[in-house]
């Protein structure tokens, strides 16, 4: 039985990282001829109303996507990321949030394709709602996306991104991400494969970026941005990270310039830090 629903958290710190290198992925694949798919094995609704009551209860997007929305002077990554939410925003006012879907299909052209998987009823039905008028280009699948990745690799143009969002709901949730990327790097090793994961005062998700390390694959880069400081009782959501296995060579120099604005941006306390951390050729 499945509890999180992202329109809580959406345009919150963490998708404010991971949309910002989403993008950049996505876009670079854009800047060869050659087609292109992204698979989103954990889509959410696809686009979210701030100002709904589930996106005011919490209202985190205050200290994510706001803090950006009136900022000048921005590197060009964020400023391109900040032009893509700017689209569903054209008078100025911050009102609404896309999801990763969304973004992801702001960047195909005519011959790329868009894989999507939610396992959440409702948040399916939304993303179809959402989506229905995008023909043969997107695919929606209301099933287990780590589970249904496996029978898309390959995919046919041997170009990919597939990133991997999961909710973290159960602790299995972080050897789950472990074995899925270990098989589908397997089926395709050359694939751009971007998991986002939080950083939280737990044995799982502190050992998560050595399990990813100790894959084995080649070309790696771990980004991690901390708003706060870990609160001293043990709990609560204090940063996240990005783990990408054979990133585009652009992006570990993009966010070196990048992390820094972002997280004197987002930070909330004397705590706020990032780290990029890399392997590769
Ligand atoms: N990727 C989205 C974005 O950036 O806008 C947000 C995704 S949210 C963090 C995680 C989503 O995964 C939730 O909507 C949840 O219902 C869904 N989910 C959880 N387990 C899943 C699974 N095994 N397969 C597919 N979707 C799943």
């Amino acid at each position: 039985m499945l509890s999180y629903r992202h329109a809580y958290h959406a345009g919150n710190h963490a998708d404010v990282l991971k949309h910002l290198i989403l993008v950049h992925i996505a876009q670079y694949l854009g800047e060869k001829p050659a087609p292109f798919w992204i698979i989103d094995t954990h889509a959410g609704a696809g686009l979210y109303a701030l100002e709904s009551a589930q996106a005011m209860k919490l209202a985190e997007w205050q200290d994510g996507i706001g803090r950006l929305w009136q900022a000048s002077g921005l590197p060009p990554a964020l400023a391109e990321y900040l032009d893509f939410v700017k689209i569903l925003n054209p008078d100025a006012s911050l009102k609404h949030y896309p999801g990763s879907p969304w973004l992801a299909q702001q960047c195909l052209r005519a011959h790329d394709r868009l894989r999507l998987f939610e396992l959440h009823s409702s948040d399916a039905r939304i993303l179809r709602e959402n989506f229905n008028r995008s023909g043969r280009q997107i695919n929606i699948s209301e099933s287990d996306g780590l589970a249904g990745l496996k029978a898309l690799l390959p995919p046919p143009p041997r170009r990919a991104l597939v990133l991997i969002d999961p909710s973290y709901e159960t602790a299995s949730d972080y050897g789950n991400v472990v074995k899925t990327l270990q098989d589908a790097v397997k089926r395709f090793a050359t694939g751009t494969y971007a998991l986002w994961y939080p950083l939280l005062p737990k044995r799982e998700a502190r050992e998560l970026p050595q399990r990813l390390q100790r894959l084995g694959c080649r070309n790696w880069l771990n980004a991690t941005l901390e708003v706060r400081a870990p609160a001293g009782n043990g709990f609560g959501m204090y940063g996240s990270g990005m783990f990408i296995i054979n990133p585009p060579w652009t992006l570990e120099k993009t966010l070196h310039t990048t992390l820094p604005v972002l997280t004197r941006l987002l930070a909330q306390d004397e705590g706020a830090r990032y780290t990029l951390e890399s392997q590769g050729d």
